[in-house]
């Protein structure tokens, strides 16, 4: 901000963002987090927002939201096919999407849109844009390093990786180190042509963008930030982590137990194993019982996120013995939905055992939280392979899940000196995720550079 002209400054406030964000809670809150960015650099902001999943624009009285019917039946809306519930989307947002931009482009009495800013994942928004000639820009929500995989999806399918063969799990895809074959992002879908669709479509759309938007920064994926850049034409804007300078609590689509941090606040300091697994990944109940029992064997006091829904058949906590927790001396606290990103801020925490979305990886790394890895799909067994064996942040639980196994990696990150060396690695990231908000840093400048990309690509 402190370069900026003021006539820079006088241009932008006369110019409108309109930002799409996709309806999963790993999406919305970038997406709301960067138009809360744009909005300090001064422009102002539209939300459109499909009426399910939408978060609470009382919120955000700064920004103008326009909801659209994507008319999911119920059990569309509920499916658990979650490639099914994205294609479903992309198809049936088209024509509400389309007319409310048109009437947004047509109200005379709004500032002009100087662009519009699609989540990735919303592939059929570039026809629309082009449509409406209007400039289109992607965010993609998701790490650099697994969008490189994305992009190589066509070459994995030609050379037999995919789909994946269990005969070959533990194999190396040796022209993308350090990945194994089972680190390829998949998802559990009835229809796995729909996956591939679905990839091809948000990697040839963010192609075809006039610019990438991404919520990561130059020192933490700088190798897969020059990859992209030197197979696609169009400008990265690496402006990331977001969260550190909006937090997500306002877009959060389930309520945030605060009772986590009067919990966390009586507990020693780095005692505390946080457990999550965002908002959509489910588990067997065996796992469930599994994980229930190796926190309790590890000793160390536990914060764990059950989110209902999470264990496949199961409401909540029903296989739990009861007075669990009386059993083991209340060393442990269960809640729904936490205020994740405060409970990694405080001090209480020692490490987050994590299924490795990228928010929740991101938001780790930048409070120095090191990590016990559980990935379930899609960009997250990238992301956890990152983490162990590029970052060397966190430690991978695989192959299976039983209760010694927990509690031996809860040890070795919590107690053992390997984790001591762990914990210095995520600190030294920690400080550069620092650095590179400050002026002068890549992502501020970054920031500037899209700033100026935007106010160029105006037609
Ligand atoms: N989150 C939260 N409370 C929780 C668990 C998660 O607020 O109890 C937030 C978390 O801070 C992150 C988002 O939900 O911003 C989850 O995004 P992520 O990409 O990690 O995973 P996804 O939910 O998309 O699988």
């Amino acid at each position: 901000m402190e370069n900026q002209t003021n006539t820079e400054m006088h241009q932008r406030k006369g110019r409108r963002l309109v930002l799409f964000p996709f309806p999963f809670q790993g999406h919305i809150n970038p997406m709301l987090q960067l138009a809360n960015i744009l909005h300090s650099q001064g422009f102002s902001i539209t939300i459109i927002h499909t009426n399910f999943n939408s978060p609470n624009p009382s919120n955000y009285p700064h920004f103008a939201f326009h909801f659209i019917p994507e008319n999911l039946s119920e059990s569309e809306a509920s499916t658990t096919d979650l490639a099914v519930l994205v294609q479903l989307l992309n198809t049936k947002c088209v024509e509400p999407f389309h007319d409310c931009l048109t009437k947004l482009l047509s109200d005379v009495e709004e500032e002009p849109v100087a662009c519009l800013i699609s989540d990735a994942i919303f592939s059929f928004t570039k026809a629309v844009a082009e449509n409406l000639k209007l400039p289109m820009m992607v965010l993609r929500t998701g790490g650099a390093s697994s969008f490189v995989v994305f992009t190589a999806f066509p070459f994995l399918r030609e050379r037999g990786y995919l789909p994946i063969q269990d005969s070959i799990l533990e194999e190396p895809v040796v022209e993308l180190p350090p990945l194994k074959v089972k680190d390829l992002p998949t998802i559990n879908s009835r229809s796995p042509e729909t996956i591939y669709e679905l990839i091809n479509g948000m990697v040839d759309g963010a192609r075809a963008s006039s610019g990438v938007i991404w919520n990561t920064f130059q020192d933490l994926e700088q190798s897969a930030l020059a990859n992209l850049g030197q197979q696609f034409s169009v400008p990265m804007f690496p402006i990331g982590p977001f969260h550190k300078c909006f937090p997500a609590s306002s877009s959060s689509l389930l309520t945030q137990d605060q009772s986590c941090i009067s919990w966390l606040e009586k507990q020693s300091p780095k005692s505390v194993i946080y457990v999550s697994f965002g908002s959509l990944a489910a588990i067997k109940e065996n796992e469930f019982l599994e994980i229930a029992w190796g926190l309790a064997n590890s000793k160390q006091p536990f914060l764990w996120v059950v989110r209902p829904g999470l264990t496949n058949g199961l409401e909540w906590l029903e296989p739990l013995p009861s007075g669990f927790l009386e059993m083991i001396d209340g060393r442990g606290h269960i809640v729904k939905w936490a205020p994740q990103q405060e409970v990694l801020a405080h001090p209480a925490v020692g490490a987050f055992w994590t299924h490795n979305g990228w928010n929740s990886t991101l938001e780790s790394i930048c409070e120095g939280v090191p990590m016990i890895c559980m990935p379930c799909f899609t960009d997250q067994s990238v992301n956890a392979r990152y983490v162990s064996d590029v970052w060397k942040v966190g430690l991978q639980l695989e192959n299976g899940l039983d209760r010694e196994k927990i509690e031996r990696t809860i040890r070795r990150l919590m107690v053992d000196k390997e984790g001591e060396e762990i914990r210095g690695r995520i600190l030294c990231l920690k400080e550069k995720a620092n650095i590179c908000l400050r002026q002068g840093g890549s992502s501020s400048e970054s920031m500037d550079s899209l700033v100026s990309h935007i106010l160029s690509i105006e037609t």
